[in-house]
């Protein structure tokens, strides 16, 4: 990352109370800003943000939080719909209005799961073992489901095992490589490095017939610092839980791409169950260490890269065999009713645009952290807009709080509902996303470019528990971060680093998939930020994610949830009352002009000689970084027409979309997309860089054709709106 050393230095000394923080140190003072960008009327609207600050309590996010993970509530249960009910009332407490949108989804939970080592003689593993420690309150309740992989297909296959690291490309073809084949054996796996649902999609294309994910204690447990109940790492028989749908070619209902699957909806608008093409065809389920560990200590073959190694006390090798396992995965399918929330307070000058927040309640078991750390904050958000709403304030734009169901199982409850209001949403201004708000203290946000300095602004607003403000906080993680080259310890788009650095600032990530955002970006162009606090957190996915975890190590105070109440409300507050919108389109156009770069590059180390032109593309991202900077003094200074120049800022991101990318036409955002082979992270300017990596020169001509027409498409609804 580039960073200059004066910047570097000077933050250095600013924070010197804290770097140096063996003795206690001394608080920073809180100083918001005075000022306020977008607002004829920044006196009005700082005091009404004041008020809204104000209401926050940690106290009742405790209490949400409390009774929302009393009980197991897997999406579609009995008790998911309990926890609608509660999110109901309280949205209508705070005077929205509120309802409970019911979408039938075709999807599983387990009926009977077993993974049996069947050889060698004298080795003995019959799991999945039920996950247990010394000390828990929550773990023995009758209601946790075995842990299993949502989406996997039921299946009965033994086979030889091989050892296939994280389960990426690169992996498969080392084991080559090794001269170990892959076709007819069981992979296990380590959780890491892409999202789940890219294993077995990578080893079905090598021919494997089954897939065991396993959590390594490299990654999140013993080998990073104590487990629980002593320390915040996954304990031994701890199992992360998750969907393995391919995301990545499209979320939702699988039987549903691009509609919603309302209860209503006739089969005949169904894509038939053996014309799916988001699932996964070979049997695949996930496993503790305590677990895994008999099968990896007794796998043959040669020695593993020694980057392959994990934390297990013994030497990892990749097999084929002589470890045979026996997977018997026997899945209940069925149509199940998913409960999504949603609340409104009409906007009272443009009641048609919408800016939308959104969270999703669903967890895999308890889900403490993952999600409702984000409810709770979320409600107490509602609470504060529903203190304000009583003073008589009214926000321009509609606001439309969101609490999304299954979301775990693939972002079914927010694309079910993207997909069903896409045309209202054509009009919406903002999605503000947010999944894990608190799993420990450290602030982050992705978002696309446009948002970046708003995240800043509004960080700035908001006192961090630590002194200072959220944004000094920051500031102050990231910095430290920096100079000791740790990597961020969450699971989360928040803790995300950008693809390129183009502002001396603190760093906004990029948006990727993994949460809720993904429909309303990705699909429909709707300009989307997802912000979160992370911190030590090994229990994710598993029983132990509940809230006695929670109150030990994640928020004992509460104090993060009352702060990421206060960002992500005062997020949505803001943004609904604008005069003059406050995206910035030079930030935009300047980091799309890096991407380019960077793909010409590296299709010149591809396709040498032959590597197409990328002048058009260059020329295109240019226009739109000049057109951003000039409709920047155009906000600034609230001239022209503004609800001409809205209207162009709003426009501008949906200008982006095109008919789909290659093989997955679901995803028309032309600039972000999940990597086909990351899930999680972000490929930026999907089209030209997939293309380049397929070594196809033809697709990548085609596509930089697509994408130099995107970005003249955006940067002309800039110059037109001016
Ligand atoms: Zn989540």
């Amino acid at each position: 990352m580039k960073r200059t050393f004066a910047a570097l230095l000077v933050f250095t000394l600013n924070l010197s109370p804290i770097a140096h923080g063996q003795q206690p140190a001394e608080k920073l003072p809180f100083n918001p800003p005075t000022t306020i960008s977008g607002y004829q009327n920044a006196a009005a609207e700082l005091q009404a943000e004041k008020a809204f600050l104000a209401v926050p309590s940690a106290e009742l996010a405790k209490e949400h939080l409390r009774i929302l993970t009393s009980a197991p509530h897997v999406a579609g249960s009995p008790e998911d719909k309990k926890t609608a009910e509660y999110v109901l009332q309280k949205y209508k407490e705070a005077g929205l209005d509120a309802y409970i949108q019911e979408y039938k989804i075709w999807m599983n939970t387990p009926a009977e799961i077993k993974v049996d080592v069947v050889a060698p003689e004298g080795v003995m593993m019959h799991g999945p073992t039920r996950e247990h420690v010394s000390d828990d309150p929550y773990q023995d309740d009758l209601r946790v489901l075995t842990a299993y992989n949502a989406f996997s297909p039921s299946g009965d296959v033994t086979a030889d095992v091989i050892y296939a690291n994280y389960g990426r490309p690169e992996d498969f073809k080392k084991l080559k490589e090794l001269g170990v084949e892959a076709k007819g054996k069981i992979a296990i796996v380590r959780y890491g490095a892409n999202f789940r649902g890219v294993k077995p999609f990578v080893a079905s294309e090598y021919g494997c017939v089954g897939v065991i994910i396993y959590s390594d204690p490299w990654d999140d447990g013993y080998y990073k610092g104590d487990k629980y109940p002593k320390g915040p790492w996954r304990p031994d028989t701890a199992v992360q839980r998750g969907s393995v749908q391919y995301l990545f070619r499209y979320p939702g209902d699988p039987t549903t791409p691009g509609i919603a699957s309302v209860p209503d909806l006739p089969d005949s608008k169904r894509t038939p169950l053996d014309q799916v093409t988001d699932l996964t065809k070979i049997p695949t389920t996930p496993l503790s260490y305590a677990d895994a560990s008999p099968i990896l200590a007794n796998l043959g073959g040669p020695e593993s890269p020694r980057e392959w190694q994990g934390a297990l006390p013994f030497t990892y090798h990749v097999g084929a065999g002589p470890v045979k396992v026996h997977m018997l995965l026997k899945q209940n399918y069925q149509w199940t009713t998913i409960y999504d929330v949603i609340g409104m307070v009409k906007g009272s000058e443009f009641p048609q645009q919408w800016v939308i927040t959104g969270n999703h309640r669903d967890a895999w078991v308890y889900g403490a952290v993952d999600p409702n750390s984000g409810t709770a904050a979320q409600l107490e958000a509602v609470h504060g807009l529903g203190e304000l709403l009583k003073t008589g304030w009214k926000p321009k734009r509609t606001i439309v709080f969101a609490s999304w169901d299954a979301e775990e199982e693939g972002l079914i409850g927010s694309t079910e509902f993207a997909e069903q209001h896409a045309d209202e949403l054509r009009q919406a201004v903002a999605y503000f996303n947010m999944d894990v708000a608190v799993a420990g203290p450290d602030f982050g946000a992705s978002s696309v470019p446009s948002l970046k300095q708003y995240l800043r602004e509004i960080s700035k607003a908001v006192p961090s528990p630590k002194g200072g403000s959220v944004y000094e906080q920051w500031k102050a993680t990231t910095e430290k971060r920096d100079k000791e080259k740790a990597k961020s310890t969450q699971a989360g788009a928040a803790s995300r680093e950008p693809v390129v650095v183009t502002k001396q600032d603190v760093r906004v990530g990029d948006l990727g998939s993994g949460s809720d955002y993904t429909p309303f970006l990705q699909h429909l162009g709707v300009p989307s930020a997802d912000i979160g606090s992370s911190g030590p957190y090994g229990v994710y996915h598993s029983v132990f994610d509940n809230f006695a975890w929670f109150t030990k190590f994640g928020d004992p105070t509460f104090a993060y949830e009352q702060q990421m109440a206060r960002v992500y409300g005062l997020d949505t507050i803001r943004m609904a009352s604008e005069d003059v919108l406050p995206f910035n389109y030079e930030d935009y156009g300047k980091e799309i002009g890096e991407y380019v770069k960077a793909a010409d590059q590296k299709s010149k180390e591809t396709f040498g000689a032959k590597s197409p032109s990328f002048a058009n593309a260059q020329k295109a991202a240019s226009r739109l970084e000049k057109a951003g900077a000039q409709m920047l003094l155009t906000q600034s200074g609230m001239k022209g027409n503004t609800a001409r120049v809205n209207q162009a800022l709003r426009d501008t991101e949906r200008a982006f979309l095109i008919d789909g990318l290659p093989d997955r036409p679901w995803f028309k955002h032309s600039i972000y997309a999940p990597g086909k082979y990351t899930g999680y992270a972000a490929v930026v300017i999907p089209g030209v860089n997939e293309a380049i990596d397929a070594s196809d020169s033809a697709l990548t001509l085609e596509q930089l054709k697509v994408l130099t027409d995107a970005l003249n498409r955006a940067a002309e609804t800039l110059e037109k709106g001016m």
